[in-house]
């Protein structure tokens, strides 16, 4: 279980979150959604630890992380423009987290072509990103990520760069790999049929506030604000 409770977070005099509470579920699939400038990735940083918070607490598994730095989280993160290292080969830029973790040899190489395996790309350990198309390097950062045995999966617009059918593709992958994995995973989005598709449970943002809850469905059909509402009833 991922705790946040009460959260405040300013940016000098803009207040980006406002006395947020969440409980994300281990193993769920949950996203954030709201729209631009709703504070999502500034909570997703929060729970990351690359922002601290002005208030409130962040709980990973029943410890307390709110002041433990981001390497010592045990999360992974994959952010829109993701940066791969360009001059690294796919396979080591799977087997970096791996490497400065002073892994056995055997055991990295075992992984990453496990890994390879999992996101589809084994054909591709040695090409270098630029000789990757941009779903195809999203699904490398998700290896990168998912290498070192995050308990947290956070993706920050992951597919968001990326044309319509490609998306889709990668959402039906990872809606197919997190219920092979069962990783915890928050993942952000201002798209509806995104949230809806792929996740479980939706907590909806507005103004550095969490609105509403739940799974989509009854977001859908019991809407507990006007904002919900309206956010929501913009499509379907
Ligand atoms: P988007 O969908 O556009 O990515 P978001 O919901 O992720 O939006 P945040 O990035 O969390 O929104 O930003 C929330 C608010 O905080 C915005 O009004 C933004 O301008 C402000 N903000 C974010 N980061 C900073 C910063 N480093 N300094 C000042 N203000 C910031
Ligand atoms: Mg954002």
């Amino acid at each position: 279980m991922i705790t946040v409770s009460n959260v405040d977070k300013r940016y000098g005099d803009f207040q980006a979150l406002t006395d947020v509470s969440l409980d994300i579920p281990t193993g769920s699939l949950t996203a954030l959604l709201g729209p631009s400038g709703s504070g999502k990735s500034t909570l997703l940083r929060v729970i990351a630890g690359l922002e601290r918070p002005d208030a409130g607490s962040v709980v990973l598994e029943d410890k307390d992380v709110t002041h433990v730095p981001p390497q010592e989280r045990g999360v992974g993160f994959v952010f829109q423009h993701y940066a791969a290292f360009k001059h690294m080969s796919v396979r080591d830029n799977v087997a970096f987290g791996l490497k400065i973790r002073k892994r056995p040899k055997a055991e990295i190489e075992e992984k990453v072509d496990e890994l390879l395996g999992v996101v589809g790309l084994a054909g591709y350990q040695k090409r270098y990103p630029s000789q990757l198309s941009g779903g195809q390097r999203q699904r490398m950062a998700l290896a990168r990520a998912l290498a070192v045995e995050p308990k947290v999966l956070l993706l920050d617009e992951p597919f968001g760069a990326l044309d319509a059918k490609v998306r889709a593709e990668l959402r039906a992958w990872l809606r197919r790999l997190h219920e092979e994995v069962h990783v915890t995973t928050v993942l952000v989005t201002h798209d509806q049929e995104e949230a809806m598709d792929v996740t479980d449970r939706i907590a909806v943002m507005s103004d550095g506030r969490i609105e509403q809850v739940g799974p989509p469905r009854e977001l859908y059909d019991r809407p507990e604000t006007p904002f919900v509402m309206s956010f929501l009833g913009e499509v379907s």
